[in-house]
């Protein structure tokens, strides 16, 4: 099992880690690890890139409660050994840039129109998500910028908690982010809270204030069939 070091530290770049399992096979050379701060693709949040035990890493993906790395050319370590792991940053930071300006889209969308999301995917700083939209309102484009770039102007505090899971359930903003959802042997539930604005049950990383987001552009607006609208944005330098 691997310990998640990027819950709870969305700001650590170097870390290290002791070799649990390794792979070298037609499928790949990968590496796993008894904790990471590589984030493993998933919940709409792609991989970190970066560096372990000297080797590039191309990709990160969970297997079970296993996080995989997948390594370019070089010598393997061998299990048990230490190694020592960096994060690309400037990638890092654009997702957590990105991921969080979509929980503000999500959030003003909620409070303006009581509109769920039904989708979403990120790239760093370019996003789409899905809502529920039949049809889209007069103005929807011009409107959603405005409102997301002036929460994101307030800046905002950006707080995560780990909550039981019999008080999460019964948290009025997490049900509507369907928290119910979330498997029964999820005994804590981690929440990320932009004060004021949004609350989500997740697992990915977020900057601490919006203001560190920049702002939205609204590139596009696709009509996905009957109550699904695709919202397609960048995020850009304040
Ligand atoms: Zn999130």
């Amino acid at each position: 099992m691997t310990e998640l070091l990027y819950l709870r530290d969305a700001y650590a770049t170097q870390f290290t880690a002791a070799v649990t399992a390794h792979r070298d096979g037609d499928a790949g050379r990968a590496i796993a690890l008894d904790r990471t701060l590589f984030y493993p693709t998933g919940g709409g949040q792609p991989h970190d890139t970066g560096r372990l035990a000297g080797l590039a890493v191309g990709e990160v993906r969970k297997d079970g409660s296993d996080v995989w790395h997948s390594v370019g050319e070089g010598t393997l370590p061998a299990v048990g050994d230490t190694v020592a792991g960096e994060i690309d940053w400037d990638r890092r930071h654009r997702l957590m840039r990105t991921h969080t300006a979509l929980h503000v889209l999500c959030g003003v969308i909620w409070n303006e129109w009581h509109v769920p999301v039904t989708g979403g995917n990120m790239e760093p700083l370019s996003a789409r998500m899905d809502f529920e939209f039949d049809p889209v309102p007069e103005g929807f484009a011009a409107r959603i910028e405005e409102l997301v770039n002036a929460e994101l102007a307030a800046d905002r505090a950006i707080e995560v908690h780990f909550l039981p899971r019999d008080t999460a359930v019964h948290d009025a903003d997490l049900i509507r982010t369907k928290v119910n959802m979330i498997p029964d042997s999820v005994s804590e539930i981690r929440v990320v809270d932009i004060v004021g604005l949004d609350k989500q049950a997740d697992g990915g990383t977020h900057v601490r204030s919006t203001a560190e987001v920049g702002r939205l552009k609204v590139l596009k607006l696709e009509n996905k069939g009957k109550g699904n609208k695709r919202v397609r944005v960048e995020i850009v330098d304040a």
